[in-house]
């Protein structure tokens, strides 16, 4: 077996971020991205879309019993969100570090929620909370035929030979 497959199968976890209508309106796709391709994460699916409530209920469905539940499918759904899958080690936990706290006022300058956002209903992005959860929604908002199998070319530079 090639050298290049013995460390990159260490390296596909993945986890489903999606930068919601107050982000994509506020222009921090590109920020976005750039700041989680800069941290060595590679892009795995991308699109741009407004979410029907049915989506959006189900991608939030462990909060329906929440007082905020209303108004957070209401602004989820009104206007573009841009959906994505990373890939790459410990991308759960890591992506849930760059973007920082639920309230922005927790979250440390530096994040993106510490750099964007002020509203803790206006924080800007979406990351999967755990492994399992962000099989789910992967599988919630994407075909798997969307979901795109590459080899970047940097990995040699970012992940140690296993
Ligand atoms: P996350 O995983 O950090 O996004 O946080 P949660 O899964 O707990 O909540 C999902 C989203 O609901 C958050 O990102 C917020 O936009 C919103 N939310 C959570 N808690 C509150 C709250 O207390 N008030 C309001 N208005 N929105 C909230
Ligand atoms: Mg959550």
């Amino acid at each position: 077996q090639p050298y290049f497959t013995s460390w990159v199968m260490h390296c596909t976890e993945r986890t489903f971020v999606a930068i919601k209508p107050d982000g994509v309106h506020r222009a921090l796709i590109g920020r976005t991205i750039a700041r989680l391709e800069d941290k060595g994460y590679s892009l795995v699916a991308l699109k741009l879309l407004k979410p029907s409530r049915t989506l959006a209920e189900s991608h939030y469905e462990s909060l329906r019993s929440k007082p905020f539940f209303d108004n957070l499918v209401s602004f989820i759904t009104s206007g573009p969100v841009c959906a994505m899958v990373w890939e790459g080690k410990d991308v759960v936990a890591q992506v849930r570090k760059l973007i920082g706290n639920t309230d922005p006022l927790s979250s440390a300058p530096g994040t993106i929620r510490g750099d964007f956002g002020i509203d803790i209903g206006r924080n800007i992005i979406h990351g999967s909370d755990n492994i399992s959860n962000a099989e789910r929604e992967i599988q919630l908002w994407f075909h798997s035929e969307e979901l795109v199998e590459w080899n970047p070319n940097l990995h040699e530079w970012i992940y140690e030979k296993v």
